[in-house]
């Protein structure tokens, strides 16, 4: 149906081996015109799917180009559903890149990001839901994300979504029942029936919807950012918590930036601390990055560590940022206890009042446990898994849910309000659609160009 695309399918860099995938049609008779071993168009079945020992050549002057192992696949049962070809050669940029070459020129195009999996969506092997989970598995930054993914990619969100699609068929179909008889207002069974499907999938749907929070977190990072007047110990702060964490993603502090990102792994939830302070000590946030700018960050930030030193009396400024965060979501730090206590934990309370405080003393180490576990109650608190709260992580099934949910509340209203019953039936079509998106059962070609395009090359 579609042509014959190749790709490297390994990160670049050097490596033990590199992969070069093929997928089409044409996959197999390529791969034998540049593959010097058995014929691969002749292999029995018992060879499909194991390794088979050879060279690529380029036939054009017959000249051996790497020693590989190259393994074929008959679709429909392939990840693309098409036939495909996987080369395995020497890992490092020169083999992969040159028998990806001698590939192109004969026979096969170039393959676009993601469209293998796009193929595997096309090819009806995949939902669009689950093509998306695929490239979240590639971008997992920690264990509990990838874990949220593969549960994507196995269907969980997919499944729930048809669940619901079918309730609204049912609707639709009660609807068209009623559209027949015109002469007759709605009968209150069908009435009674329209209104308790559509509860029903309002509810479904901000089931749904209450679970992306917590997936945007797992998603993005809990964007955090540490706050308080020089040397309170926000720098020491940041390195205890690098230290004792996972650092996922290290960005490189450049010399034009002011502010720092850094990713960590703090019982399974990714923090993404923006640290205004820095590992670089001139650390007044609001005299380096300006008082607007600062605003700017603590309105962004998910969440707020703001640290004071209780071994001095606060200052005005203390009470500046305090106010400045009294309604986020904010921790607080009262460090340095290992000293003499200047203020107490009440007036912290007055100051910032219905936040956790946590008494530390970074330089001792005491009170970094009691932070960790506070910051993971505040997020994930109850007992059900993280994994199960997450259904859905991704933006674009989030704003599809929220229109859902507007047209079936629309619905309900103007069941309710006695509105004509073709009206209603737009409603509960749209609704219909918009979930159908996140499936890609009512998608636009668009929209999948767009979705697939943000996959990496060679998946
Ligand atoms: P920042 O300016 O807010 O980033 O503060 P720093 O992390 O640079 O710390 C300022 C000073 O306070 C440093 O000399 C730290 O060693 C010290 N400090 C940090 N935490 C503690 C603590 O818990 N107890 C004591 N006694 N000193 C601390
Ligand atoms: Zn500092």
């Amino acid at each position: 149906m579609y042509d014959t695309i190749a790709a490297i399918a390994t990160a670049p860099g050097e490596a033990g081996i590199g992969i070069v995938r093929i997928s089409g049609n044409k996959a197999i008779e390529i791969a034998d015109k540049v593959f010097k071993g058995k014929r691969i168009e002749k292999l029995s079945e018992a060879e499909e799917r194991k390794l088979i020992y050879g060279y690529i050549i380029d036939p054009e002057d017959g000249k051996k180009i790497d020693e590989v192992l190259a393994v074929y696949m008959r679709g429909p049962y392939t990840y693309t559903r098409e036939d495909v070809v996987e080369i395995n050669c020497h890992g490092g940029i020169i083999p992969v890149r040159r028998i990806l070459e001698v590939i192109l020129k004969n026979g096969a195009r170039l393959a676009e990001p993601g469209e293998f999996t796009k193929r595997a969506f096309l090819n009806g092997r995949i939902d669009l839901a689950q093509a998306e989970a695929v490239m979240d598995l590639i971008s997992a930054k920690t264990d509990t994300s990838f874990d949220v993914s593969l549960n994507q990619l196995e269907g969980s969100l997919s499944k729930e979504v048809s669940k619901v699609r079918e309730i609204l068929l049912k609707m639709l179909a009660h609807v068209e029942a009623s559209i027949d008889f015109p002469e007759h207002d709605i009968e209150e069974v069908t009435y009674d029936n329209l209104q308790n499907e559509g509860k029903e999938v309002l509810s479904r749907i901000e089931k749904l919807l209450s679970t992306a929070d917590t997936g945007k977190i797992l998603r993005e990072g809990l964007k955090t950012v540490i706050l308080g007047k020089p040397n309170v110990g926000k720098s020491s702060l940041m390195n205890a918590i690098l230290r004792e964490n996972r650092a996922i993603v290290t960005d490189v502090p450049g010399t034009t930036r002011d502010i720092i990102e850094e990713y960590v792994n703090i019982r399974g939830i990714p923090l993404k601390i923006i640290d205004t302070a820095g590992i670089r000590d001139t650390d007044d946030i609001v005299e380096r990055i300006g008082v607007e700018r600062a605003k700017e960050l603590v309105q962004r930030a998910d969440l707020v560590f703001v640290v004071f030193d209780i071994s001095h009396d606060l200052s005005d400024e203390d009470i500046k940022i305090a106010e400045l965060i009294k309604d986020k979501k904010v921790i607080v730090i009262t460090n340095k206890i290992d000293l003499p206590k200047k203020v107490s934990k009440e007036k912290i309370k007055e100051l910032l009042p219905d936040k956790p405080i946590i008494e530390t003393s970074i330089v001792e180490g005491v009170g970094l446990d009691l932070l960790e576990e506070t910051l993971k109650n505040m997020f994930f608190s109850g007992d059900i898994t993280i994994k199960d709260r997450a259904i859905v992580t991704n933006v674009r099934h989030k704003d599809l849910l929220i229109k859902a949910k507007k047209n079936i509340e629309d619905a309900l209203n103007s069941l309710q309000m006695g509105i004509p019953i073709d009206c209603i039936e737009v409603d509960i079509k749209d609704c219909w659609e918009n979930l159908g998106q996140i499936t890609g059962d009512t998608v636009t070609d668009d929209i999948i160009d767009r979705i697939f395009e943000d996959f990496c090359i060679g998946k």
